[in-house]
């Protein structure tokens, strides 16, 4: 009942400040159902980071406009027992966040089971300028899984909660990877750090893309030799953008700290870009900072451990 009142008082405050335009409030889905202590995590985090954590108890489809693309985002219902099982994962990884990083960056967090990603031309692009075509070997796809996708335009956070279960170092890195998109979204702009590639080896080029070398036809990417130790990259996604190297590189900070500090003296150029992620997260928002590191680093195991 507090979560249902909750979340009318907050949808009618954003009516009346004419915010939180995101397609997903439009859909005016039925809430899951929750057993009382699933129901009273979710309440302290929407209180303590002023968001909505949305529980669809429907299936709902959204198509998001970016650019040349229009993104679709289907979400099925998760069960009650599928929402029990994560949400305290969830409530755990999402409270290492400083409150007001959460504030700059999201207004609403959906929790579904089955997610899909669609990708299809957007008609509008092209015509009076509005988007401009940028892509000239389009991307087109449809319906698949995803364990989230972030729309950090309008600050919402799509995560499944039944994605990889049988991972849960997956499932707590995933949480990270996409909220980052969503604060790199808020922190850059559409254009991403421009400085970033540029702590590479001069010699280094970048993939095609995330989504192009998980969606995209073209398997050439995933049998490119990797590089050796002291490369700057986590792992061979890494490789596939700037955008997905510093999400990578921030999923691990929070939560393998250790493992990344361990390579840190054997590769400057992951050492660069570690800094420089810190120091553009703690410009963005200054209680990203020291401080908040080494809490994660305390909660966090050893490396090996
Ligand atoms: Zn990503």
């Amino acid at each position: 009942m507090t979560r249902i009142l909750t979340n009318a008082i907050r949808a009618l405050t954003r009516l009346l400040n004419r915010e939180g335009r995101d397609a997903f409030e439009s859909q005016r889905l039925a809430e899951l159902s929750l057993p009382d202590d699933t129901a009273a995590a979710l309440d302290h985090l929407e209180a303590r980071y002023s968001i909505d954590i949305a529980l669809p108890g429907d299936p709902f489809c959204i198509w998001l406009e970016h650019g040349q693309y229009l993104t679709g985002v289907e979400g099925q219902p998760a069960s009650a027992e599928e929402a029990s099982w994560y949400v305290p994962l969830f409530a755990e990884e999402f409270g290492h966040y400083p409150p007001l990083l959460v504030r700059k960056t999201l207004a609403r967090v959906v929790l579904c089971g089955e997610l899909f990603r669609s990708q299809k031309p957007n008609p509008r692009a092209g015509k009076c300028g509005r988007f401009r075509v940028v892509d000239s070997n389009p991307l087109h796809f449809a319906h698949r899984l995803q364990g989230g996708i972030p729309d950090g335009g309008n600050g919402v956070l799509y995560l499944s909660m039944t994605c990889e279960t049988d991972d849960k170092d997956h499932v707590r890195k995933t949480i990270h990877h996409e909220f980052y998109h969503c604060v790199q979204q808020r922190q850059f702009g559409g254009y991403g750090d421009r400085g970033w590639a540029g702590l590479n080896r001069p010699e280094f080029v970048y993939g095609p893309g995330g989504l192009r070398v998980n969606e995209g036809t073209d398997p050439t990417f995933w049998v490119m030799p990797a590089e050796d130790w002291g490369n700057g990259f986590l792992n061979q996604y890494s490789m596939s953008a700037p955008e997905e190297d510093q999400a990578e590189i921030f999923a691990h900070l929070l939560t393998e700290p250790a493992r990344v500090g361990f390579r840190l003296p054997a590769d400057d150029i992951l050492c660069g870009k570690v800094e420089r992620l810190k120091a553009t997260l703690e410009e963005f928002c200054p209680d990203v900072n020291a401080e908040f590191w080494q809490e994660v680093e305390e909660l966090r195991p050893p490396y090996g451990v």
